[in-house]
């Protein structure tokens, strides 16, 4: 092909040949603007034309290719009501039936005289067949035309862009501007971990000449990302350990007094880690800190404690929280004793207007307010602290690092402690939160109750309410949450109120309200409140209780439509209750009809309390993207590794980024100069580096 000369990797992808302005958009929807993110275009699987054979030569339990065209298509049902989509391939040198079972949309999709592949193992029915192969059409173009090579990508598609058009769209940016692309990795990096070369990786991740080329080629990509992944959080870290913080001074006297108003002693981990936070926050670099431990294990005092570490030395704390409904729960909750040993507190989210919200404000920036309590309300630009020296920011997960810069940036280097229930395991937290020390609290508050957890059907239900109404005789409190506030016409769920109805009338000797979201930020607070204080028997709520709700004596919870959560929510969720010495109760009342996976599923959680349990097999199920989530803001993407599957190689990047950081804070090495520049070509923004 000839070599055209305009263009470069920088270009717009509508200057390669055959593609143009419209088409342009069409890559534009799969994440490709230029001919670079067109050469880092990964495809999500490779067809190996190198075992085709052809349909006289199968043979039984043979894994084989095959590439003919359809003779016929034919749609049926099974006796056991199964659709099965049957096509007849033909060859040239035979006719070989194949078979999808459940997959209707094919029938379209095949037309007869395409030509197809179909990869897979050769069973025996009347005959040879292949049940359910992997499969791809064929374009016309692409099999008169050999340029393909014998293992062929089959790259993310869009309605109106064409496999044909990436690979040749492909195959120009290769003979163009290959050459342009610099290595990123030193050759120690790139030698010990046996990498391909950064030119040579990009080639073979598109004209590979065997699997494993490909597979290489996608794993010195995922090693890149990782990498300067880690290298982001390394250089931060170092960064921050550079800065002058604050050396908070005094002997923790407030925070000790505090203690002593709580009705119980700290438990073994709690003290652990306030001894350790206690160091942190003596020294002259800021702390920064994860706070790592699954749901009811503690972590609230320990940050009161921190924050009280500051206030005694003359700082202001700020505590932030992801929802109103839980920084709204923390500060009824902690107010009270914090006013007792004589610590001024505040409340700002967005619900509180007019004259209340001046007034806090003014008692933020006069430094009046000691602690103050708020949602991301405090991060906007007229909140001005007097002096701030700690931020604790609960639920981490839920901001962006962006988010928590921003609280931080309001003080002069605070330090700074970040809760988190997001069990993961420890080497991935710390792999993933490298900028920051992470702790773990294991053990939970002695003589907890066991929380006993039963999936109920439709019909035990009226059981299942007596058993709850004798809960609330001898004056127990229960939950009942909903996954939706209102009826939708698409989803067939019962709504907070539908359910608040049944509920009052199965306990009318009982006060049943009803709490959400859309609710006003006072009546939450007063529905909260009396919640409480006991004088609401059951509280149906949706799943604004799911974090940090702090009830000990409601020990029932019932869960409506078990299925509408995920694992880790529902965590969260059962979390609430079995926070006091009783046995507690959890329900999940799941619909007969849910299907095998769903009730699995739901199976799974019923015999497992296991935070860390649970965490890992949601993210086996729905992958780890949930738990980076937000996370990710403001660092470079990880957009081809899989946290899971590429675990090791994760590992391996962190220490090899960490290494070089502090063998070369700056990046000053010659040898260290391509990581220099690809660091700066990905984290353009600089300040970026700054963020706490
Ligand atoms: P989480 O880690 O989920 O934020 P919390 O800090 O809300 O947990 O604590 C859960 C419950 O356990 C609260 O009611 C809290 O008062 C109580 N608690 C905390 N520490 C102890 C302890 N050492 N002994 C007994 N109860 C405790
Ligand atoms: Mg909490």
């Amino acid at each position: 092909m000839a070599k055209s000369s305009l263009l470069c990797l920088s270009s717009s992808v509508q200057y390669i040949k055959g593609i143009g302005p419209k088409r342009a958009l069409y890559f534009k929807k799969i994440g490709v603007e230029t001919v670079e993110d067109l050469l880092f275009l990964v495809a999500h699987r490779y067809l190996d034309y190198s075992k085709v054979l052809k349909i006289k030569d199968l043979k039984i339990n043979d894994e084989a290719s095959i590439i003919g065209q359809i003779i016929k298509v034919e749609q049926r049902r099974t006796r056991g009501k199964q659709i099965l989509i049957q096509v007849a391939l033909h060859d040239g040198t035979g006719t070989i039936v194949i078979k999808w079972f459940n997959r209707p949309d094919l029938k379209n999709r095949f037309k007869p005289g395409n030509w197809l592949f179909v990869s897979g193992q050769i069973t025996f029915f009347y005959g040879k067949q292949l049940v359910n192969p992997i499969y791809e059409l064929i374009d016309e173009e692409e099999k008169s035309n050999k340029l393909s090579g014998t293992i062929l990508p089959i790259y993310p598609l869009t309605t109106g862009l064409k496999l044909w058009d990436v690979r040749r769209a492909v195959r120009i940016a290769l003979d163009n501007c290959l050459d342009e692309i610099k290595e990123t990795l030193p050759n120690s990096i790139i030698e010990k971990n046996r990498l391909m070369r950064l030119t040579d990786a990009v080639r073979n991740l598109h004209i590979p000449s065997s699997i494993e080329d490909a597979y290489n080629a996608r794993r010195r990509l995922v090693y890149d990302e990782f990498f300067f992944f880690e290298l982001t959080l390394a250089k931060r870290r170092a960064m921050i350990k550079k800065e002058p913080g604050i050396a908070f001074k005094g002997d923790a006297n407030l925070a000790e007094k505090f203690i002593q108003q709580l009705p119980f002693e700290l438990t073994r981990g709690q003290k652990e880690i306030i001894k350790k936070i206690k160091l942190d926050m003596s020294l002259p670099t800021p702390m920064n800190r994860l706070l790592q431990g699954d749901v009811g294990s503690g972590k609230t005092v320990v940050a009161v404690y921190a924050m009280l570490i500051a206030v005694e030395a003359g700082y202001q704390a700020a505590l932030m929280a992801p929802t109103e409904i839980l920084i709204e729960q923390h500060f009824l909750g902690l107010s009270p004793i914090l006013k007792k040993i004589g610590v001024q507190t505040v409340l700002l989210t967005s619900s509180i207007k007019g004259p209340q919200r001046k007034k806090n404000i003014e008692k933020i920036k006069d430094g009046t307010a000691r602690v103050i309590f708020g949602t991301h309300a405090l991060i906007e630009g007229e909140i001005v602290f007097e002096n701030l020296g700690i931020v604790v920011v609960d639920e981490q997960h839920r901001f962006g690092v962006m988010q928590r810069a921003a609280l931080v940036n309001k003080g002069i280097n605070p330090d700074f402690l970040v809760l988190s229930a997001t069990p993961i395991p420890r080497t991935l937290a710390l792999t993933l939160y490298g900028d920051l020390d992470v702790s773990l609290l294991k053990e939970k508050p002695p003589r907890r109750g066991e929380v006993i957890t039963k999936i109920i059907r439709e019909n035990e239900k009226q059981d299942t309410f007596r058993f709850i109404s004798e809960e609330l005789n001898q004056g127990r409190q229960a939950f009942v949450i909903c996954p939706i506030i209102e009826k939708s016409e698409k989803l067939d769920l019962k709504s907070v109120k539908e359910i608040k109805e049944e509920i009052s009338t199965a306990f009318p000797h009982f006060r049943t309200e009803i709490i959400h979201g859309r609710l006003k930020s006072n009546e939450r607070l007063h529905i909260m409140e009396e919640f409480r204080q006991g004088k609401i028997n059951v509280l149906v709520a949706t799943t604004v209780v799911e974090v940090g709700v702090d009830i000990p004596n409601a020990t029932v919870m019932l869960i409506e439509h078990p299925e509408r959560f995920g694992l880790a929510q529902l965590h969260q969720l059962r979390g609430r209750i079995g926070r006091s010495t009783r046995r507690a109760y959890c329900f999940l009342l799941l619909n007969r009809y849910v299907s095998n996976e769903t009730f699995q599923r739901i199976k799974f959680f019923e015999k497992n309390s296991d935070g860390f349990a649970l965490a890992q097999q949601d993210m086996k199920i729905r992958g780890p993207g949930e738990i980076l989530g937000k996370r990710q803001h403001g660092l470079p993407d990880i957009k081809i590794g899989n946290l899971n599957r590429d675990q090791d190689l994760l590992f391996q990047a962190r220490d090899d980024a960490f290494a070089l950081i502090e063998k070369d804070p700056e990046l000053e090495l010659p040898e260290h100069y391509p990581v220099r520049r690809r660091l700066k070509k990905l984290i353009r923004d600089v300040d970026l580096l700054r963020i706490g």
